[in-house]
C-alpha cells in the first residue's frame, strides 16, 4: 500500500466523520442545496462555473421561475436566455446550458441523466459538473473534484501535491459508498470547506474541524499559516 492511499484508509473515515458534523452545524443555507430536481441542480452547477455563490443566488432564482422546467428551457428563445445570463459572463455556459436541455429533452425524454458517464456526453459538462449533477441531484456517491476541493484534498491527503489524477482517486476513496443524503452531505461538505476554511488565498488550520485529520493541519495546527503546497 502506497503512504498516499495509507493517509486516506487511516484518516479518511476520521476526516468525512469530522466533515460531516461541521456541515450540518455550518453548511451554508443555499437555494441549490434545498432541491433534488436534477434541472435545477444542473441550472445551478453550470451558473456557479466559475462564478461566485453570492453572484449566483440572484440569477439561479429568476432564471428557474422564467423556465422552471427542462422542457420550458429546451424551447426558451436562445436570445432570452442569454438575455437572463447577463452580468454572469461566460455566456457559452447559456447556450450549453440550452442545448443540453435540449438533448435531455430528445434523447432521454426529460430526464436528466444520474449517470456520471451519460452526463459527461452532455453539452458543457465535464468530469466535475458529471459528479456534481449525480450526486447533488441523485445522491449518488459519485466524486466531484472541482478546484475547492481538489485543494482539500492535495492539502489533507498529499501534502507534497498530486497529479489530478490521483486526487480524483482520493475523492473517490473519501465518499460514503452508499447513495443517499450522506453522499449528498460529503460533497456538498468538502466545497464547503473549501469555500470558508481551508481557501486558496489561507488555510485556517486553527479553526478546522477536520485538522486532526489532515497531514497539513497536524502540522499547523494552532495556528492561521499558509501551508507550502
Ligand atoms: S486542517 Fe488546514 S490544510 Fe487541512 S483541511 Fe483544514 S484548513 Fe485545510
Amino acid at each position: 500500500m502506497s503512504r498516499k492511499s495509507s493517509l486516506v484508509v487511516t484518516y479518511g473515515p476520521d476526516f468525512r466523520r469530522r466533515l460531516l458534523r461541521w456541515f450540518r452545524r455550518h453548511g451554508r443555507d443555499l437555494p441549490w442545496r434545498r432541491t433534488r430536481d436534477p434541472y435545477h441542480v444542473v441550472v445551478s452547477e453550470f451558473m456557479l462555473q466559475q462564478t461566485q455563490v453570492s453572484r449566483v443566488e440572484a440569477y439561479y432564482q429568476r432564471f428557474i421561475s422564467e423556465w422552471p422546467t427542462v422542457h420550458d428551457l429546451a424551447r426558451a428563445e436562445p436570445e432570452r436566455v442569454r438575455e437572463r445570463w447577463q452580468g454572469l459572463g461566460y455566456y457559452r455556459r447559456a447556450a450549453n446550458l440550452q442545448r443540453l436541455a435540449q438533448v435531455v429533452v430528445e434523447q432521454h425524454e426529460g430526464r436528466v441523466p444520474d449517470d456520471p458517464e451519460v452526463l459527461l456526453r452532455l453539452p458543457g459538462v465535464g468530469r466535475y459538473t458529471a459528479g456534481a449533477v449525480a450526486s447533488f441531484a441523485y445522491e449518488r456517491p459519485a466524486p466531484a473534484v472541482d478546484t475547492n476541493v481538489a485543494r482539500v484534498i492535495r492539502r489533507a491527503f498529499h501534502p507534497r501535491g498530486a497529479p489530478e489524477a490521483a486526487v480524483w482517486t482520493t475523492a473517490a476513496l473519501l465518499v460514503p459508498r452508499r447513495r443517499g443524503p450522506t453522499a449528498w452531505a460529503f460533497n456538498q461538505a468538502i466545497m464547503e470547506l473549501g469555500a470558508l476554511i481551508c481557501t486558496a488565498r489561507v488555510a485556517r488550520c486553527g479553526l478546522c474541524p477536520v485538522r486532526t485529520a489532515c497531514a497539513t493541519g497536524r502540522r499547523f495546527v494552532g495556528a492561521e499559516k499558509r501551508p507550502r503546497l
